[in-house]
């Protein structure tokens, strides 16, 4: 995504606006990556102080994952508000100043775009509340069916001792 800011640049001070939509590819993380289920979404307001362009506002789009418990497909809707410089200066120098280059009257904003969502988007999610997850032994989705595999109740730490001492009183 590109935000032409010729008009902000000639006059410091003065207030741009502007919503902006663009597609992404998933994006690559250390451990897995974030695929986009909808257009990322930026509604920004901008200016230019002599020095640097401070872009604010909100940026929102969603996520798809599957769920933590039960692996079913989700989607989850985010948004971020954020507030960011953009200085002409080398990506090198940006970086040491943590802030964002640009050249001309344009700013490239999708560096930023995939900082922001890298950072805020929702990585694990389940379902629904209170996701039954999958039977351990066959697999069922036990939030669309039962199953008739014997479970031990991981909610509750004692059943399992319970069991133990079923079992050893066998013995
Ligand atoms: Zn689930
Ligand atoms: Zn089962």
């Amino acid at each position: 995504m590109e935000l032409n800011i010729a008009p902000e640049l000639k006059i410091a001070g003065r207030i741009g606006s502007a919503h902006l939509c663009g597609e992404y590819p998933d994006m690559e993380l250390a451990g897995g990556a974030v695929a986009l289920s909808k257009p990322v979404e930026l509604d920004v307001r901008y200016s230019f102080d002599g020095e640097a362009v401070t872009l604010t506002g909100t940026l929102a789009s969603a996520v798809r994952m599957n769920c933590t418990k039960c692996n079913e497909e989700i989607i989850r809707d985010f948004s971020v508000d954020f507030s960011e410089r953009f200085l002409k200066v080398s990506e090198n120098e940006a970086e040491e100043l943590e802030c964002y280059a640009y050249s001309g009257d344009t700013l490239d904003l999708d560096r930023m775009v995939h900082d922001l969502v890298l950072l805020n988007a929702p990585m694990y999610g389940t379902c629904r509340p209170g996701c039954k997850g999958l039977c351990p032994v066959c697999g069922t989705n036990l939030n669309k069916s039962q199953c008739s595999c014997s479970r031990v109740d991981e909610s509750n730490p004692f059943a399992a001792l319970l069991e133990l001492k079923e079992l050893l009183k066998d013995d």
